[in-house]
């Protein structure tokens, strides 16, 4: 139960952070924001925009949001926070329809895992600064309502990254709902998110999808499938992500996800090469520094 002592409000006005709260795509990231965002005491109403009635309908049965509907219009039209969260294609697409039909006082929020694009739809429909881009680094292989958890974001950084147009007190109430959800907030420069997030998830996501495509086009390669224990399927997990998802992440940041590839085919060309000459002192430097790499990955150097 939320602790009322705790809970997040404007210290104006008493109220909560958020009086009416419209998520545009309540499924695992933004039904999870709702879930923990009520749980603080850090919004009123939540308000659902989906297309299908059965994500509206499981989204009102969990909880996720209080009210559910497919139009755009009528579920912005009072809010005073946006929440975008459909894949990063349809959030550079619904900015402008925003724009048009929410309260001039409006703040708009994304969680779209690629940031220029969207950064510069929602400075170009907001000139006067609302649009505050960011994307929260939690989440998992399903998808969709069902998936929401309230404890998504608990302890995840979640990384804003304003523009030179964007208001500065924009980003304080953004920033605080981050915070009611329980996640930390860090901010960064919309490019440099994206070379980042081409290298550290875009990248591990595409190689996990071309290894099953590599095993598959193999000769007999169901049947070696058959045989795979803890290394493919580990190694692929993500590969159980949404297939439409990744698409539109792999298209919108393609050119540091192509510089990323790059540099990921070159480390496969230096094993190979290694391999191909027999050169084992060569091939056990390049494992010994990768495996060097990993563990101050995991553990910190
Ligand atoms: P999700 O669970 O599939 O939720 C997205 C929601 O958007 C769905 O409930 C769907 O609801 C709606 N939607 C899907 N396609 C749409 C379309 N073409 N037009 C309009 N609405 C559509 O996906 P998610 O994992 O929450 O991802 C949402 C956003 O969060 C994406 O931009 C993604 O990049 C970002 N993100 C994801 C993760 C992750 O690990 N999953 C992490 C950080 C950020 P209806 O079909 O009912 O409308």
């Amino acid at each position: 139960m939320p602790d009322p002592q705790s809970a997040i409000r404007n210290p104006q006005s008493g109220e909560p952070l958020f009086r009416r709260m419209t998520v545009v795509g309540a499924g695992l990231i933004g039904g999870s924001l709702g879930l923990a965002a009520r749980q603080a005491g850090a919004v009123g109403t939540i308000i659902g925009v989906n297309r299908s009635a059965e994500s509206r309908e499981t989204a009102l049965r969990l909880g996720l949001v209080d009210e559910a509907t497919e139009d755009l219009a009528a579920g912005v039209r009072e809010a005073n926070l946006v929440v975008l969260a459909v894949p990063v294609h349809r959030i550079v697409a619904l900015i402008p329809e925003v724009a048009r039909h929410a309260p001039e006082s409006c703040l708009v929020t994304d969680v779209g895992s690629v940031k220029s694009p969207i950064l510069q739809a929602g400075d170009a429909a907001f000139p006067d600064g609302r649009f505050v881009a960011g994307h929260p680094i939690a989440g998992q292989e399903r998808s969709g309502p069902a998936a929401a958890r309230a404890d998504l974001f608990q302890g995840a950084t979640w990384i804003l990254t304003p523009s030179a147009r964007t208001r500065p007190e924009a980003v304080e109430r953004v920033t605080a709902l981050c915070g009611a959800a329980a996640a930390q907030v860090v901010r960064m420069d919309a490019a440099w998110h994206d070379e980042v997030f081409a290298t550290v998830s875009h990248l591990p996501h595409l190689v996990a999808y071309a290894l099953m495509d590599a095993v598959l086009h193999m000769e007999r390669g169901e049947e070696r499938l058959r045989y795979s224990a803890g290394g493919l399927r580990d190694f692929t997990r993500v590969a159980g992500s949404d297939p439409d998802m990744w698409r539109d992440i792999f298209l919108m940041n393609r050119e540091a996800l192509l510089r990323s590839v790059t540099a990921y085919r070159e480390a496969v060309t230096r094993l190979e090469d290694a391999i191909r000459i027999g050169d084992g002192e060569v091939l056990r430097q390049q494992l010994l520094q990768a495996r060097i790499a990993r563990e101050e990955l995991l553990h910190g150097s």
